[in-house]
């Protein structure tokens, strides 16, 4: 379910930011995407190296240009036309960054960090690689507990990331996760590894930024 960006919006970002604050993440919040952007800019100096994961939201806000503008290192395997070789290449220089760049699959409203990838590499990065890791996560990512977070991340995130990459599973055709039911044994599965993140890793620094308006999917 979508959430709304008016005053109920306001009230679940302050809670799950709060409740983010008390797991060790640095929570921001900010109205949209021009501020989300204001705030990554913030944090991120001039120069330094950016490994950037396979997300949607973070180049929504338009966070890659403007760091090449102040004249960051930007690492990034969603280049097109790149090899294979290439591209397994620049997601493992991602991984000795300054600063790693994501969106979230979930947040819970009780400040868990829900994610699944195929690779690995982006929630490799996010505990433990880069010593600064920035989220940014729009106000429909916020979901109510685990359970929500898996029903999100199998039922509207996979289904419209398996489409988008034109993905042989299940979810890319029905537009919802069979494998509780009747297993997800496709070779192009892409829920192949799972992270909760229940408290800021020890020796990462985690910022988080909540956006009143909904990015990525
Ligand atoms: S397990 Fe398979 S069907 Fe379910 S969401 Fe993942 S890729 Fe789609």
């Amino acid at each position: 379910m979508e959430r709304d960006t008016g005053s109920s919006g306001e009230a679940i970002l302050r809670r799950t930011a709060e409740a983010l604050e008390r797991r060790g993440f640095k929570a921001l919040v900010a109205r949209d995407r021009k501020e989300a952007l204001s705030k990554v800019l913030e944090l991120i100096p001039e120069g330094a190296k950016v490994g950037i994961g396979g997300s949607l939201t973070v180049r929504e806000v338009g966070i890659p240009e403007a760091l090449e503008r102040r004249g960051c290192k930007i690492v990034q395997h969603w280049i097109p036309g790149i090899s294979p070789e290439e591209d397994m290449a620049l997601r493992r220089e991602a991984l000795t960054s300054d600063f790693f760049l994501t969106g979230a699959n979930a947040i819970t409203e009780d400040g868990l960090i829900v994610n699944v990838d195929a690779v690995g590499n982006r929630t490799s990065a996010m505990a433990f690689g880069p010593s600064n890791v920035i989220i940014i996560a729009g106000l429909n990512k916020i979901v109510r507990g685990l359970d929500g977070a898996m029903e999100r991340i199998r039922n509207v995130a996979a289904p419209l990331n398996a489409s988008r990459l034109k993905r042989n599973v299940p979810c890319a055709r029905d537009g919802k996760c069979v494998d509780v039911k009747e297993g997800c044994d496709s070779p192009e599965r892409i829920c192949r590894i799972v992270t909760i993140f229940e408290r800021r890793p020890m020796r990462t620094n985690v910022s988080v930024i909540l956006v009143g308006e909904a990015l990525g999917c």
